[in-house]
């Protein structure tokens, strides 16, 4: 019988190498990374200024191609199948992006003319799909939105967008959540709220989630942090804390690491 640990995969790089430009300006975003990030486990990537965070996220999630290598989304019970990323079409990717991938952004990207709601529900209804009345009332319930549904989002705080945008992404319950930078645009106390969303939809639902920041108290949240430099893996830690983050930061450099 095949059984799936805890930490099965959820997706992975293997060798993956991401090239800008050409000659003299040519940088190297991801030199040769492989990584691997768990099911039902939250996790951090962090490091410095273009150590190649963003890169790596978007080849993760499908957004951007690769040089070379491989980017897997891995598949499983109750999942989808294993597919190759890095060579899948268009049309698939769509797919994936729509079916087995959530996004959580800096800048929330609601529809300003949606109701809290409708903008919670749009993914699905794109899809063809709803969510049970059950699972709605779970997951709008947790993010503490309950009375927020009817509202647009210029009636809310960035916060409550961003806890929107939260429930956007967990309501379809994807493979894999991407977030990136979410908590850039919050103050530390709505930051801190959506960041225990996010901890607690991993405890409590077994969501895995894959986290861009480079702030040492959100890493601070996850599970495990995997730490960039130079495109390249430079080191991880499990069950951080924001000085073990801070600490590392600056072994690898990162002058500016703080923790706010
Ligand atoms: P991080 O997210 O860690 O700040 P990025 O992944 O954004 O790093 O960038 C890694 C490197 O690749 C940086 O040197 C950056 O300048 C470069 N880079 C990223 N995107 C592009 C692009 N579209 N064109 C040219 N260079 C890019």
């Amino acid at each position: 019988m095949t059984s799936i640990s805890a930490f099965a995969p959820a997706c992975s790089a293997h060798d993956v190498v991401r090239v800008y430009g050409h000659g003299d300006a040519e940088v190297r975003a991801l030199d040769g990374i492989s990584v691997e990030f768990e099911r039902g486990r939250f996790s951090a990537i962090m490091g410095p200024s273009g150590s190649g965070k963003s890169t790596l996220m978007h080849a993760l999630a499908g957004l951007d191609g690769v040089d070379a290598g491989r980017v897997v989304l891995h598949g499983g019970a109750g999942i989808g199948t294993e597919i190759e990323i890095s060579t899948a079409s268009d049309a698939v990717l769509t797919g994936l992006r729509r079916d087995r991938i959530g996004f959580v952004f800096q800048a929330f990207n609601l529809l300003p003319v949606l109701t809290a709601c409708d903008n919670i529900l749009l993914p699905m209804r794109l899809a063809g799909t709803r969510p049970a009345p059950q699972w709605f009332d779970e997951v709008v319930g947790r993010l503490g939105l309950t009375d927020r549904l009817d509202h647009l989002p210029h009636e809310m705080s960035g916060g409550q967008q961003q806890r929107v945008a939260v429930a956007r992404a967990l309501l379809p319950q994807p493979d894999v959540i991407f977030a990136d930078e979410p908590t850039g645009n919050l103050d530390s106390q709505a930051g801190a709220e959506v960041l225990a969303l996010l901890r607690s939809s991993v405890r409590e639902t077994g969501q895995t989630v894959v986290m861009v920041t480079h702030d040492a108290v959100a890493a601070s949240y996850s599970d495990r942090v995997v730490l960039l430099a130079d495109g390249r893996l430079a080191g991880e830690i499990a069950d951080p804390t924001a000085d073990s983050v801070l600490d590392a930061m600056r072994g690898l450099g990162a002058v500016g690491a703080v923790a706010r």
